[in-house]
């Protein structure tokens, strides 16, 4: 071990079903605009040319059942529930085939966003990362193998605040699928075991506030849930 001059927090992991050891996360990146109604709800056309990212910080991960603060600097802080998808095996310029055979596991994720900031940064063509790298904004429920799930298809995929149906959709409005994207990012990332992929969110998405309690699910796979408190 390299001598350091102060210890940082250990790497995070998220748990793993039927399994004791958890699954170290190295990156996480996440895809834009990945479901029409939802690009359409954020008042953009679906683009079909290429998927489009961005990354948030590991440091920032909870896993759900956390209760978390309102975080500072926003007044529209908004709930995204994502199904995430975790690499098993070296990616570089993948076919298809091996993108399947790459992926280890799937879990339910959220992709909380400070959404004033994110839309001010948009306006302004600068990155997004005040609206979408917030602390404790990325949120994991424990993986399931992709053998014991299988793939993306018709799974329902959905989210409710403090019991109400908020998001609603099926894992088929995917306009990327998983192939794709894996195909399409390892044209630009030697993807390795550890990097985590959040595909997008489906329509319906809106704020939250200190007290509420976010609950979403996958058809297959672990729920997850968040509550909110009231700002530190
Ligand atoms: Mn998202």
């Amino acid at each position: 071990m390299t001598d350091t001059l102060f210890q940082l927090p250990e790497i995070p992991t998220v748990p793993v079903r039927n399994e004791v050891a958890g699954y170290p996360v190295g990156r996480i990146f996440c895809v834009g605009r990945n479901y029409a109604a939802h690009a359409a709800e954020m008042g953009i056309e679906v683009d079909r040319q290429s998927p489009f990212y961005f990354t948030k910080s590991p440091a920032n991960m909870v896993l759900s059942g956390a209760q978390v603060p309102y975080p500072p600097g926003t007044n529209n802080f908004h709930y995204e529930m994502e199904l995430a998808l975790a690499i098993g095996a070296p990616l570089f310029r993948a076919t298809p085939k091996q993108a399947r055979a790459a992926i280890f596991g799937y879990c339910c994720a959220l992709d909380m966003t400070r959404r004033d900031l994110q839309i001010r940064e948009r306006q302004k063509q600068r990155p997004w990362d005040l609206g979408k790298d917030v602390e404790n904004g990325t949120v994991l429920a424990p993986l399931t193998r992709a053998a014991d799930w299988g793939a993306a298809d018709a799974q329902r995929i959905y989210l409710t605040v403090n019991g109400e149906l908020r998001q609603d959709a099926t894992l088929t409005e995917l306009v990327w699928s998983v192939e794709e994207i894996l195909c399409h990012l390892s044209g630009f990332y030697h993807l390795r075991p550890g990097d985590l992929i959040l595909t997008g969110t489906p329509a319906g998405v809106g704020p939250v506030l200190g007290g509420d309690v976010i609950e979403g699910g996958i058809d297959g796979l672990d729920p997850i849930s968040l509550t909110l408190t009231t700002s530190d």
